[in-house]
């Protein structure tokens, strides 16, 4: 007798945190920031589901989730050093100034 597994883990929209945020990936489009769950379906019911742990960006077009882009990237600031303030490089691993850990 042969098991069939019908079922996997699917990505869904929990909610819109910010419209056409950026690009899509994949077909260029507008792309969605987004909230997400991850949603575990077993002959297309679903059975169990979790929140994703960070947002993502999301095509509407094709459907297409991926991560949003780096923080080096223009939608967001420059990395800060948490004790003295100072703009670090966002891949530095230690603040140059001050030598704390970012
Ligand atoms: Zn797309
Ligand atoms: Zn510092």
């Amino acid at each position: 007798m042969f098991f069939f597994f019908v079922g996997g883990l699917e990505q869904q929209v929990l909610q819109v945190l910010k419209s056409g945020a950026g690009k899509c990936i994949n077909c260029g489009s507008r792309a969605d920031l987004v909230d997400y769950e991850k949603v575990l379906k077993l002959f297309f019911v679903p059975v169990w589901r979790w929140p994703g742990k960070e947002p993502l960006m999301h095509c509407p077009d094709c459907f297409l989730f991926f991560p949003p882009p780096t923080r080096t990237g223009p939608l967001l600031d420059v990395l800060r050093c948490a004790s003295c303030g100072r703009p670090v490089e966002s891949n530095f691993r230690f603040c140059p100034f001050c030598g704390s850990a970012l």
